[in-house]
């Protein structure tokens, strides 16, 4: 009997282009996925450009567009690493879509009207000029276990303790 089966990825973050690791990791699912429908299972293989995060708003910033225009253009230059390497996703999206906008919400929903929401109060780094709160990776200055100099908010590349 024919299986049905999803197969994905670990999504790409969308802050720069595709480098040999992920690849790699195409390749062995590509693999993967071939041999599955060889031996008449169903196959639907998805991947997506992760699009939210710091290092996006990092790279935009430093490229002088803004993290949509940004993740646009490396979304436009997917294609010829995946038809260079014969990789076939059915599917290949982005996090950032309006479905997935909705599916996010319901999820948050169900999960608050189930009581599995709670909140509290957070200290946060605020920047006044970009009147926005400052993610971790924004943030730099000593490690406090290391008292390393000049390390992200949010890991020390020096010691490798992660906050
Ligand atoms: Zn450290």
């Amino acid at each position: 009997m024919p299986r049905q089966l999803f197969v994905t990825t670990a999504l790409p973050y969308a802050n720069g282009n595709f480098h040999i690791g992920h690849i790699m990791e195409y390749i062995q699912a590509d693999i993967w996925v071939r041999h599955q429908r060889m031996q008449g299972n169903a196959v639907n293989f998805v991947g997506a450009d992760d699009t939210h995060g710091a290092p996006i708003m990092i790279a935009a910033e430093k490229a002088g567009i803004t993290p949509q225009q940004f993740v646009a253009n490396i979304a436009a230059g997917r294609k010829p690493y995946l038809d260079g390497f014969h990789i076939a996703f059915d599917n290949w999206h982005s996090t950032d879509a309006p479905e997935n906008h909705a599916l996010a919400q319901q999820i948050y929903r169900d999960l608050k009207a189930n009581g599995l929401i709670s909140s509290k109060v957070i200290e946060q780094f605020f920047d006044p000029e970009k009147n926005m709160f400052l993610p971790d990776r924004f943030i730099k200055g000593e490690c406090p276990k290391c008292h390393a100099k000049d390390q992200y908010g949010d890991n020390c590349e020096v010691c490798g303790s992660v906050y």
